[in-house]
């Protein structure tokens, strides 16, 4: 049984004018998707389709086979948690009280925390090496502290799946390395599935289970890195000449464009 599954996902913002095309994919538990895809391909817009944000205009998606659209709110939010592009925070919380905003979903309204959503926060902290921050303000942190403390309001939801976009976009290599690896312990360790968009090919390539190619809304390819990452599919989509290094790691190959 598929964890996430669509079939035939399309959706436009303005009539005639299609951001996603008919795009059936479904992902396995403990899983690693990366969706790539140029400028405008669609892949913030899946996102919030797959989030329940915003509604498809045709096509199905289910959880756990069950469609979307019949999970309530607080139902989804304990099977989807988001780590979006940019977060906008206007006021200065701690760290551990963004963290536990993640228990929303488990509280009654008006309803305080309690011992459990603690737990549940801190452990979030842990597995994402933030306990130092939990006392500090959000906005007197690093970029990619930032982020890894989303990614710990996220957690504190207890999802099966989580969808990223572009996580990695604004940290440097140590970070974007270190941030990769700890979305693998969560996907090995928690059985977490996860989806994340990336512009970084390489990125993909290496830590990808699956790769999905969006170009102009439409599924270009979907498959393991080897499969999919070929040269004259990605030159097509970029519109730039790219090479591959077939052998660095088996399966995974290294993209470069052609100078
Ligand atoms: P990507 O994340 O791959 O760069 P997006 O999903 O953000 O692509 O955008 C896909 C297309 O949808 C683009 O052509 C973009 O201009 C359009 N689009 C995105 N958001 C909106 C919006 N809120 N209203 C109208 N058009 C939008
Ligand atoms: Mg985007």
């Amino acid at each position: 049984m598929k964890i996430l599954e669509t079939e035939n996902l399309s959706f436009s913002f303005q009539p005639g004018k299609p951001v996603l095309q008919k795009v059936s994919f479904g992902m396995d538990d403990a899983q690693m998707l990366a969706v790539i895809g140029p400028n405008g391909s669609g892949k913030s817009t899946l996102i919030r389709i797959l989030s329940g944000v915003l509604k498809p205009e045709a096509g199905k998606i289910s959880i756990q086979q069950k469609p979307l659209l019949e999970f309530g709110k607080k139902n989804l939010a304990r099977k989807i948690a988001v780590v979006p592009q940019q977060t906008q925070i206007t006021f200065s919380y701690t760290v551990l009280e963004i963290v536990l905003m993640g228990r929303a979903p488990y509280l009654k309204r008006f309803q305080l925390e309690g011992k459990r959503d603690l737990e549940m926060a801190r452990r979030a902290l842990e597995l994402t090496d933030c306990e130092e921050l939990a006392g500090r303000s959000i906005d007197e942190i690093s970029g990619g502290e930032k982020q890894r403390v989303i990614l710990a309001r996220a957690l504190a939801q207890e999802p099966e799946i989580l969808l990223l976009d572009e996580p990695t976009a604004h940290l440097d290599l140590h970070h974007q390395i270190g941030f990769m690896q700890l979305l693998i312990q969560l996907k090995t360790e928690s059985k977490i599935s996860i989806l994340f968009t990336t512009h970084d090919l390489n990125l993909a390539s290496i830590f990808a289970d699956q790769i999905l190619i969006l170009d102009q809304g439409k599924v270009a390819g979907l498959g393991n890195p080897g499969q999919v990452l070929n040269p004259e599919l990605l030159s097509r989509v970029y519109q730039i000449k790219l090479k591959l290094i077939p052998n660095l790691y088996p399966n995974r190959p290294y993209i470069l464009p052609e100078i």
